[in-house]
């Protein structure tokens, strides 16, 4: 709508102020107003890049009657940008009502690229990142955890877990006790912090880890899963030769199309074990 504002989302740093992007700073400048999850902690922010536009709250509790209020002020005009305590908004925070309503207000919704920590853990981590599955948090109780991590057993696909440092002994526990002790982790803690650590292993491994030093609990966590490896047993010896030879001179999927087509197997199954090839 021509007179209408719009609604930037705006991502902010997850630990290193200086993950912050030009567009970012120029935007939260430029509007009339930013909403924020916790406007004290983000007031810190806003000294810092010598911001001086009005913030007003929006999260959990006061979403629902917050976005009508922003959403008339959009309406007149106003533009506003969306912000969280950390990384990019909605992603395991605040904002999707928000932004749902405004999108069907007819208002624009402008999301500026920037830090997300599922996306910076997965950057670095090491596993197969051509495919992932974002879960966000587990849940607390211990059933329900359970349920969601048997429903990742087959995942072929990386997943990946934000965790607090109360739970993350706990939750690598779990995945133990329900994936096995072999499946493959990575634990990634402090992204852009002074103690920014990985520590790539096996589940039960990373469970040793956190448990051999009180610090290895400390801070902000993902907890990346390597997806589930197609069971090579299953394919009998020549065709597993074949993909071999192909997999040296096509591209994975071409590969596993041809030896799929010569046994009768599943492309996807073949495509998967090509890959694991070269893992
Ligand atoms: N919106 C944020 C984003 O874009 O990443 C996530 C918000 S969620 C409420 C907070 C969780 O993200 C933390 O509990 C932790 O699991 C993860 N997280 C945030 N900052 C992190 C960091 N610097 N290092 C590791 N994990 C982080």
């Amino acid at each position: 709508m021509a007179n209408f504002g719009k609604l930037f989302i705006v991502p902010t740093p997850i630990g290193n102020l200086e993950d912050i992007t030009l567009r970012a700073i120029r935007t939260l400048n430029e509007v009339d107003l930013i909403a924020a999850e916790d406007t004290r902690h983000s007031q810190k922010l806003m000294q810092h890049f010598d911001i001086s536009t009005r913030l007003i709250s929006l999260h959990d509790h006061n979403e629902a009657q917050r976005a009508t209020q922003l959403i008339e002020k959009l309406q007149q005009g106003l533009n506003i940008a969306l912000i969280s305590d950390a990384g990019t908004p909605l992603i395991s925070d605040p904002g999707y009502g928000f932004v749902n309503q405004c999108r069907a207000n007819s208002v624009d919704v402008i999301p500026l690229p920037g830090a997300c920590a599922a996306v910076t853990a997965l950057s670095g981590a090491g596993l197969a990142t051509d495919r992932f599955r974002f879960e966000g948090f587990l849940p607390v109780k211990q059933q329900a955890k359970t349920q969601v991590l048997e429903s990742i057993e087959r995942e072929t696909a990386t997943c990946v877990f934000y965790e607090s440092p109360r739970r993350i002994a706990d939750t690598v526990q779990a995945v133990v006790d329900v994936l096995g002790a072999e499946r493959k982790v990575v634990v990634a803690k402090e992204l852009s912090k002074t103690f920014e650590t990985f520590y790539s292993g096996t589940a039960g491994e990373a469970l040793e880890w956190l448990h051999a030093d009180s610090n290895h609990q400390r801070g902000e966590f993902v907890l990346m899963i390597a997806g589930h490896k197609s069971d090579v047993n299953d394919i009998p010896e020549e065709a597993l030769k074949l993909l071999k030879l192909l997999m040296a001179e096509l591209p994975p999927k071409k590969a596993a199309a041809i030896v799929a087509q010569q046994y009768g197997l599943k492309k996807n199954t073949l495509y998967q074990i090509g890959l694991e090839f070269g893992s």
